[in-house]
């Protein structure tokens, strides 16, 4: 999977590309110096207030660049619409990014530091010298002599994840807007907060939305069109023990945290982990625990790209919590499997137009394109999974939520000027009644509910 550019980029994409570089590297600047951390522990939506500063100047941007329906929904999303200049009724295809950046690390006081030329040497951070970005460990950056090279100074994250899709969905927009002369059918904008915590898509933006398909500009490195994502299942484990004054327990405490442990220790170890897992495997991932002696509530996550594997690690954390009971009666051990969301391949290896489509508009500028499943889910999961079908392409960020993120400028001209080719290729589709909503996309209907036990 070593994406490559063929060494002549036909005339256009060279002619476009200074003009977008300036454009795309101004906008990523100012919309990266904004602080817009989303935090999983608020219940608010956004989760974060400070997700408006950035929200509501691309609302005034949008206006700005002569965008319509622009509108900022009570749940935090910017959407509009740049009419079709042809065809009116072809599909109408929406481009999305997300506002926040990871809460995993500061986001406070981004100082974004242009490389212009790399020269292919190694990058030292001047707020945090032991901060070095070297091609020597990052073979992409290797890759990038000549290009502008943007990073963050040390102390923060540069949140490239996704002001650098935030920058190319407002230059896309804005080349649209201006060039009325390009041919393309209805398309749709939309920001959204929260991604990072898994709350981009509200219950109703697939109806805001108003898109027959839909892309997420919020992957990394060139050529990169993801349409294969984890399926993931969130499982609870409850252990009620016996509480006793421990000076009067013999024979009758029940020790919740004992049996807590060996529910842990039951399982896998050194393999169905994250740590231990790669490629196509999925795993079983605690990753909180907290009790008494009274009581204890165990979290894992569940994760395979193939349901029927996802719902053996399901029933294998079942197995292990009913062994436990049964080997301590008066104990009370429950097990609660909750959906999160689905691989959208599901959904887009019934009508693969989407990808298609995609892969002919990086072919046509010289980009060979390719299909890393990604060991995560994006906000096209969701919006798949919902109707909209939404592959992930290309933004040219690297090492995100970190201090040693960066991104190239040229890449996110790149992926500008993919979109641009994108669009212009869905503007002879027929709509609506040509893109099949893939409704339960063959799934089981246990597969969709909430099931528990
Ligand atoms: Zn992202």
């Amino acid at each position: 999977m070593s994406p490559h550019v063929a060494s002549e980029p036909p005339a256009s994409a060279v002619r476009e590309k200074p003009r977008f570089s300036r454009e795309l590297e101004e906008r990523f600047i100012r919309y990266a110096r904004i602080d817009t951390q989303s935090n999983e522990k608020s219940t608010t939506s956004p989760s974060t207030e400070k997700q408006y500063d950035l929200l509501r100047l691309l609302v005034s941007e949008l206006r700005s660049i002569g965008a319509q329906d622009v509108k900022l929904t009570e749940y935090g999303a910017v959407l509009a619409t740049i009419p079709a200049t042809t065809n009116t009724d072809a599909a109408a295809v929406a481009l999305l990014a997300h506002v926040d950046t990871a809460p995993q690390f500061s986001s406070a006081g981004v100082k974004p530091i242009v490389h212009r030329n790399y020269s292919g040497g190694e990058i030292v951070l001047p707020d945090d010298r032991a901060i070095v970005l070297s091609p020597a460990n990052l073979p992409y950056l290797a890759r990038k002599v000549g290009e502008d090279i943007i990073t963050a100074s040390g102390t923060t994250l540069l949140g490239a994840d996704d002001k650098a899709g935030v920058a190319i969905v407002m230059t896309v927009a804005r080349h649209l807007l201006q060039n009325v002369d390009l041919q393309h059918g209805p398309i749709r904008i939309c920001f959204t907060p929260d991604e990072e915590i898994g709350r981009g898509v509200h219950d109703n933006l697939p109806k805001d939305l108003s898109a027959d398909v839909a892309y997420t500009l919020d992957g990394a490195e060139l050529g990169e069109i993801v349409y294969e994502t984890f399926s993931a299942d969130k499982a609870d484990v409850y252990v009620q023990g016996v509480s006793i004054h421990p000076g009067q327990a013999k024979d009758k405490l029940v020790n919740a945290l004992h049996l807590a442990a060996k529910i842990i220790d039951t399982l896998p170890q050194v393999t169905l982990t994250p740590e231990t897992t790669t490629d196509r495997d999925g795993f079983i991932h605690i990753y909180e625990m907290s009790g008494t002696a009274a009581a204890a509530h165990l979290h894992f996550i569940l994760r395979d790209f193939e349901l029927d594997r996802l719902r053996e690690h399901g029933a294998l954390l079942r197995q292990v919590c009913s062994t436990a009971q049964v080997t301590e009666p008066r104990a009370l051990i429950t097990c609660t499997i909750t959906q999160q969301y689905r691989n959208m391949r599901y959904w887009l290896e019934k009508d693969m137009r989407p990808v298609e489509l995609a892969r002919q508009a990086c072919r046509s500028l010289g980009i060979e394109p390719n299909s890393p499943p990604t060991r995560g889910g994006t906000d096209g999961s969701r919006l798949t999974e919902r109707g909209v079908p939404t592959p992930n392409l290309f933004t040219g960020m690297q090492n995100i939520h970190g201090p040693h993120e960066w991104v190239s400028v040229q890449d996110m001209g790149r992926a500008t000027e993919m979109c641009i080719a994108l669009l212009q290729l869905w503007s002879t589709s027929k709509g609506t009644s040509e893109i099949k909503r893939n409704g339960d996309a063959g799934l089981a209907q246990e597969d969709f509910v909430d099931w528990a036990g």
